[in-house]
């Protein structure tokens, strides 16, 4: 059984319970990890507790220093980890390494942006100052999902690790493999005790954590279902919390564009890691003149992927992670089938082994169907016709949801209309790109509460006194 990573040492846990941890192409069991028990919660609490002084000690520099190595040996070790992410989570190699790779970027990102972070200072009267004065908050709790283990575990803990925080960070129970590995071998040269792993599920481990007395900020990307939990919980203690969760993002196509581009930029973004993205598309908005040719290249370019393992160099696009998940997606399409949805290509699971469900688009769903207002996160494409660009957005703004939006646009007019009046935390026009180092946003509605990147992160995960100093009594 896989043990934690506690105090710079591998731990077992103090029960015995175990969970098992799948390959999606196969169904087969590759690992086993402990469930965590309040036990092991306590211990990698107190190891943070009793690191966290002397890392937050550290001046600014030398805390990038060793950030920085960490994103040295990321890079290092790109294919170990990478292999470890096909392994557990089924995304075909390519995306793993560009997963890792991007990982690594944004631990060197966050060690400049913490150097470089400046308070305000403003004059209080004649000889007096008044500024802002930033420290740790001391123990941060990480809690991420499956979808993006090494990426989203490092977007946690390189900032909170910048900031001079230390950290017990507990991976989802579906990918525990890679984020453990990365902890030990990339950030395992930090004093013992500033970065640990929990290993464990939500209801043992999870719960535990959050309400854990000696945890100063619970940092939490995954669910909205699990983040209302966590917001509700830490905000019965007054505890700090910043939750990132799930969406159901508007594409929206206008006449103005290149159809072919727009429907390659489609592609990429629907079928990249499944469809299990929380800032895939999930709802298609294309005006009236190209919805039907956007309808047929799409299905035509969905039918081309070629499915299989991660590992395997022809793969297009990898399984779901788990019969949960795909039962989720097959009950969307169904649902809207039996509705009067038309299902283009795709729409029922693949016989065989492993959890694979193919690239799917759909016209003519209900606005009210699950595949239209849930995260269906899965290789799903509804595609909704609108009269015009205006109708576009009004419905993109039609959901319980607010995480981001793309637009195809050549028009700057529309482009501008659509960042002034989308009620999404991210917009990406005519890309699938959605923040570039240092940049931040705040989701919308059901999407999350607080910054998630950049320095307003590193603000939440910080402490601010307000210092009036006035130069005598
Ligand atoms: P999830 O909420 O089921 O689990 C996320 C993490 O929370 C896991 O580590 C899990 O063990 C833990 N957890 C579950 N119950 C808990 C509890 N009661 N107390 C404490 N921890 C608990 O989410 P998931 O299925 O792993 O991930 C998919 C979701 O994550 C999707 O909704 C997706 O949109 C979202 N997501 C959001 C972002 C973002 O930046 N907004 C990024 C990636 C994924």
């Amino acid at each position: 059984m896989l043990t934690h990573w506690i105090g710079g040492k591998a731990v077992p846990s103090a029960g015995g319970d175990g969970i098992e941890v799948l390959d999606p192409a196969t169904g087969r069991i590759i690992e086993e990890i402990p469930r965590g028990t309040a036990e092991d919660v306590d211990q990698a609490v107190a190891a943070a507790r009793d690191a966290a002084p002397a890392w937050a000690a550290l001046t600014p520099p030398q805390r990038r220093a060793a950030l920085l190595q960490a994103a040295g040996a990321l890079r290092a070790e790109r294919d170990r980890f990478a292999r470890l992410l096909v392994e557990e989570n089924g995304k075909p190699l390519r995306e793993a390494l560009a997963e890792v790779d991007a990982a690594a970027g944004v631990t060197a990102s966050y060690a400049e942006l913490a150097v470089h972070a400046r308070s305000g200072a403003q004059q209080g009267g004649t000889g007096e100052l008044n500024f802002q004065y930033r420290q740790p908050r001391g123990v941060a709790a990480c809690i991420v999902p499956w979808n993006f283990p090494v990426a989203v575990g490092v977007e946690n803990l390189a900032p909170n690790l910048a900031v001079g925080n230390a950290v017990v960070i507990k991976p989802s129970e579906k990918t525990p493999l890679a984020t453990r590995e990365l902890v030990e071998r990339a950030f395992g040269h930090l004093p013992p005790g500033t970065c640990n792993v929990l290993l464990g599920d939500g209801p043992s481990a999870g719960d535990h954590l959050i309400s854990h007395a000696q945890v100063d900020v619970v940092v939490f990307v995954g669910s909205e279902r699990t983040g209302r939990h966590i917001a509700e919980v830490c905000g019965r203690d007054l505890r700090k919390a910043v939750v990132e969760l799930g969406g159901k993002d508007a594409f929206i196509v206008d006449d103005t564009v290149d159809l072919a581009q727009a429907v390659a930029l489609a592609k990429v973004a629907k079928y990249t890691a499944s469809g299990q993205i929380c800032t895939s598309p999930e709802r298609f908005f294309v005006t009236g003149r190209v919805f039907e040719p956007f309808v047929e290249e799409l299905t035509a370019a969905s039918r081309a992927m070629r499915l299989g393992p991660g590992a395997d160099e022809g793969t297009d696009m990898g399984p779901l992670i788990d019969q949960t998940q795909r039962a989720r997606v097959t009950e969307h399409v169904a649902t809207a089938r039996s509705a009067g949805a038309t299902v283009h290509c795709g729409g029922e699971p693949v016989d065989g082994p492993g959890f694979f469900f193919p690239p799917t688009v759909i016209t003519n769903a209900d606005t009210d169907l699950p595949v239209m207002t849930d995260e269906t996160f899965g290789p799903v494409a509804p595609v909704v016709r609108v009269a015009d660009f205006d109708e576009a957005i009004e419905r993109a703004n039609d959901s319980r949801f607010g995480l981001s939006a793309m637009v195809c646009t050549e028009s700057a007019p529309r482009a501008m209309l659509a960042l002034e009046r989308l009620r999404a935390g991210m917009i990406k026009i005519n890309t699938n790109r959605g923040k570039a180092p240092g940049a931040t946003s705040e989701p919308f509605n059901a999407s999350g509460l607080g910054h998630g990147y950049g320095v307003e992160f590193l603000h939440e995960l910080s402490r601010e006194k307000s210092v009036h100093w006035r130069s005598h009594l």
